[in-house]
């Protein structure tokens, strides 16, 4: 059989329409039928594409100049922005954002045939500045220590101040950081040859707390100068309680290392969620949009329709954020998580916020899940929040197994929860209502839902 051939070559240019959108964001034009992937090109308008690499089934290309422009595009956003993966929904006004963020939804549960409204996507008022969290790559830009993000699909790093989507206090913060390294001469890391100290800054900012955690995450144990850097960031940024050395020797894109040395002041910030406080250290998960993150598990308790009466189940529990936040609406919660930090760090919350009545195991959700079916476990609720690959067909039978009236499905990947609905209809359980699109990550492809199914 002869071999397909691309109808296309690298730099060749020609005019086409926008006619789709990827889930990552990227317009969609096609050449006699074959697509072309292209960064910052929005459905709707008439761009002039240069291609710039060919694959088998598809090419990607760029804009080199747009004929036409869609009434979507956002126009306050710096092009630094949109070159770097930080923001890749950035060129979309956030109407269209939330708009295309349903509709993936939407095309997603129909090509599972299940007819199934969804919601309009809950967005926030104020949808950029909100990332409680900040990981930046520090390397030498033209001689000089520089820190930044990377462009898009690359280690190349692109000199940043103003973040976009992160807390402006953390902008702030990273650049009095990056001063202060200049000022002492440190060397930042490089990732070709494996030299230099400084790899990352990471700044956490509680956003209820204003308290700040600095990681300083280097190559090597020793961290030059680490007096008079800890005495400007105290100086500097009056709101840090925490300063951290976080070693990583590895040749490795692994942010974080094994090693926590705190340089100055608490190992923990600690900030609140539902009015209910959370200890927070260097490696521990915590969700990086706290104010959508209590409108997310608010709608998922609401949705529950809680009597206080109910044994609940939370699946994939993390720092046992769901968990604590239902606790005082139930008779009991068990959590179960497969990272034994995040267990540590779940058993502690519940005990500083007085909580006795959750249980919180290590282990895999889908094998606990079935010795509960087994020990005959009879849960009202069960609350899901996988990660992006969603839950095994074991785990879901397991669950339906045990009859529980309700499942809440937290969702970070709506691909796989229509798969995983699927299922879940075949046994014996039904939507109620629609689905709950929520912007959890507004400038960005992520998509956050909540789902409840009945048991019919
Ligand atoms: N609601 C939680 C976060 C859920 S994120 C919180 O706010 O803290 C998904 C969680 O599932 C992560 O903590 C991850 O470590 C955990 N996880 C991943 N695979 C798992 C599995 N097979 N069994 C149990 N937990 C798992």
């Amino acid at each position: 059989m002869a071999k397909f051939k691309a109808p296309v070559i690298k730099n060749q240019e020609f005019e086409a329409e926008v006619v789709d959108l990827t889930y990552q964001g990227m317009g969609v034009v096609k050449f006699e039928d074959f697509p072309v992937f292209v960064v910052d090109a929005i459905p709707g308008e008439v761009v002039r594409v240069g291609i710039t690499k060919v694959q088998t089934n598809f090419a990607f290309g760029r804009v080199i100049k747009r004929l036409k422009e869609s009434d979507d595009r956002n126009h306050n956003v710096d092009q630094a922005t949109l070159t770097t993966g930080i923001a890749p929904l950035a060129n979309l006004t956030y109407a269209a954002q939330l708009r295309f963020k349903q509709n993936q939804i939407e095309q997603l549960f129909k090509k599972m045939h299940i007819d199934v409204p969804v919601n309009e996507t809950i967005g926030m008022e104020n949808p950029i500045g909100y990332r409680n969290k900040a990981q930046v790559p520090v390397r030498t830009v033209r001689g000089e220590l520089t820190t930044g993000f990377y462009r898009r699909n690359s280690h190349i790093l692109v000199p940043i101040e103003d973040y976009y989507i992160q807390d402006p206090e953390i902008d702030k913060a990273i650049v009095v950081i990056r001063d202060l390294m200049r000022r002492y001469q440190l060397d930042a890391y490089d990732e070709a040859t494996h030299s230099g100290e400084i790899r990352t800054v990471m700044v956490r900012r509680g956003y209820y707390s204003h308290e700040m955690m600095v990681v300083i995450v280097t190559r090597r144990n020793k961290l030059p100068v680490a007096e008079l850097l800890i005495e400007g960031i105290k100086q500097a940024l009056p709101e840090v309680k925490s300063i951290i050395q976080n070693v990583n020797s590895e040749k490795t894109n692994v942010i974080l290392g094994k090693t926590n040395k705190t340089l100055w002041g608490a190992d923990y910030i600690s900030d609140t969620l539902f009015g209910k406080t959370f200890e927070i250290g260097p490696m521990s998960f915590y969700q990086v949009n706290p104010q959508t993150t209590e409108v997310l598990y608010g709608l998922a308790v609401e949705k529950a329709a809680l009597t206080g009466d109910e044994m609940v189940i939370d699946a994939y529990s993390g720092i046992g954020t769901i968990s604590l936040s239902v606790a005082d609406k139930v008779k009991e919660v068990i959590g179960v998580e497969i990272v034994p930090g995040a267990v540590a760090d779940a058993k502690r919350n519940a005990k500083i916020n007085g909580i006795d009545n959750v249980k919180f195991e290590l282990g895999k959700a889908e094998e606990k899940m079935v010795e509960w079916q087994a020990a005959d476990v009879k849960p009202d609720v069960i609350f899901v929040d996988p990660p992006r690959k969603g839950l095994t067909p074991e785990l879901i039978t397991a669950a339906t197994e045990m009859q529980p009236k309700k499942i809440v499905y937290i969702s970070c990947n709506p691909a796989t929860l229509a798969r995983d609905a699927a299922q879940l209809i075949e046994s014996g359980y039904q939507i109620d209502g629609a689905v709950q699109p929520i912007d959890q990550f507004p400038q960005t492809t992520h998509i956050e839902s909540v789902t409840v199914f009945l048991k019919k």
